[in-house]
């Protein structure tokens, strides 16, 4: 759904030049995670902590940025709404590729407490845009928050960049996990 687009993307077999190529990119890749800087709903408080001194998110890395043009990371943190979902799609497609997308809580994996009765909220923000890992919650801790990181950086580690892949769903498309599957698209 959001695969790159290149000369050289996506374009070679598998051999020892490309894997190793292919290593030293995701490596970059994982360690400078731009988020970009907005929030929905009380999910967003538990983010914000999870961007404070106690927990401080630069250590992985991750730097927020006021802009989607300079962001490759997309925290969805709080309620969707139907109003809201056509702003976040377009934010979505403004961001730089590759870009990435953590669903954070109940309300953006599924619709949350609204799930029943809330007919004017999204049944989860992966219907307009593509969800690489989903952090549970109501609302996550930001511990949960840093572990959907680190697992959003073990999926970024395993991407196929210069060696061919097969589309699948999601913007990390044809990157595996051997072993782990909580929390994290398949
Ligand atoms: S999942 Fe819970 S804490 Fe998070 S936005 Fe929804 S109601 Fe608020």
């Amino acid at each position: 759904m959001s695969e790159v687009k290149g000369l050289i993307q996506n374009r070679f077999p598998d051999g020892l030049i490309f894997t190793s190529a292919d290593q030293l990119i995701n490596w970059g890749r994982k360690n400078s995670l731009w988020s970009m800087t907005f929030g929905l709903a009380c999910c967003a408080i538990e983010m914000m902590a999870a961007g404070g001194t106690r927990y401080d998110w630069d250590r992985f890395g991750v730097i927020p940025r006021a802009t989607p043009r300079q962001s490759d990371l997309m925290i969805v943190a709080g309620t969707v709404t139907l109003k809201m979902a056509t702003r976040v799609k377009r934010l979505y497609e403004q961001m730089a590729e590759p870009k990435y997308v953590i669903s954070m809580g109940s309300c953006a994996n599924n619709g949350g407490p609204y799930w029943k009765h809330g007919y004017h909220v999204l049944k989860g923000v992966d219907e307009v845009i593509p969800v690489d890992v989903y952090v549970p919650g109501c609302p996550p801790r930001p511990e949960a928050l840093l572990y959907g990181i680190m697992k959003l950086q073990e999926r970024i580690q395993e991407d196929r960049v210069l060696r061919k892949r097969e589309a699948t769903v999601g913007s990390l498309a044809g990157a595996t996990l051997d072993g782990a599957t909580d929390g994290v698209a398949k």
